[in-house]
């Protein structure tokens, strides 16, 4: 199972950093089912991609073996997240640039990262399917918020995905504290298929 930690190491420090870099030192067990605090020993790594604008490469990721349970887990960074090669700011920032119509942001994104048009295509999708699920997650994370009624999502969903989005903006310090708090609070993140949930 993969997990994510809160980094604001960048995507390049993190791949230079190697196996130099300051993994969480975990003082219990993180899979969902076990949780127990039995120190999880670190188990190796494996390497995947993580592309933005400024890094396209392999990047380490850390694994840990649980004695108590028998599972393995492995620690994301925060930039990254789970089955997506491309690093969560640039898909949030995607997902704005298109929400908000920022079309020559937008248009200077793609080029730079060489998205076809499926990709936008796909994450745009894919949020939208999610808005419920996300807002449902919002409500939990902050106490109080203020979000687009049901019927309304489903009338004008660009609006309220625009309004999903500004909240994400407004509540969290940046996109990767939303997506790291959005993983600890449901095992899943928040562009994951809505299937799982
Ligand atoms: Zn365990």
């Amino acid at each position: 199972m993969q997990l994510i930690f809160y980094t604001q190491t960048t995507p390049e420090e993190y791949h230079l950093a190697g196996e130099e870099f300051p993994f969480p030192h975990l003082q219990s067990c993180l899979h969902p089912d076990c949780r127990v605090p039995v120190v999880p020993s670190p188990h190796g790594f494996y390497t995947r991609n993580a592309i933005n604008t400024s890094f396209s490469g392999r990047i380490l990721i850390r694994r840990y073996y649980c004695k108590h349970c028998g599972h393995t887990f492995s620690y994301l960074p925060s930039f990254c997240l789970p089955f997506f090669q491309y690093t969560t700011e640039v898909i949030f920032a995607g997902l704005l640039g298109h929400f908000f119509n920022m079309l020559p942001f937008l248009r200077a994104l793609i080029l730079s990262l060489h998205w076809q048009r499926q990709h936008m295509q796909f994450y745009r999708r894919r949020f939208k399917a999610n808005l419920k699920r996300i807002q449902l997650v919002l409500r939990q994370l902050i106490p109080g918020v203020e979000l687009p009624e049901p019927d309304y999502i489903k009338n004008d969903i660009k609006t309220g995905a625009q309004k999903v989005l500004s909240i994400v903006i407004s509540g969290f310090d940046t996109i990767q504290a939303f997506s790291t708090r959005f993983f600890a609070q449901c095992n899943i993140s928040f562009m994951a298929p809505c299937k799982l949930f």
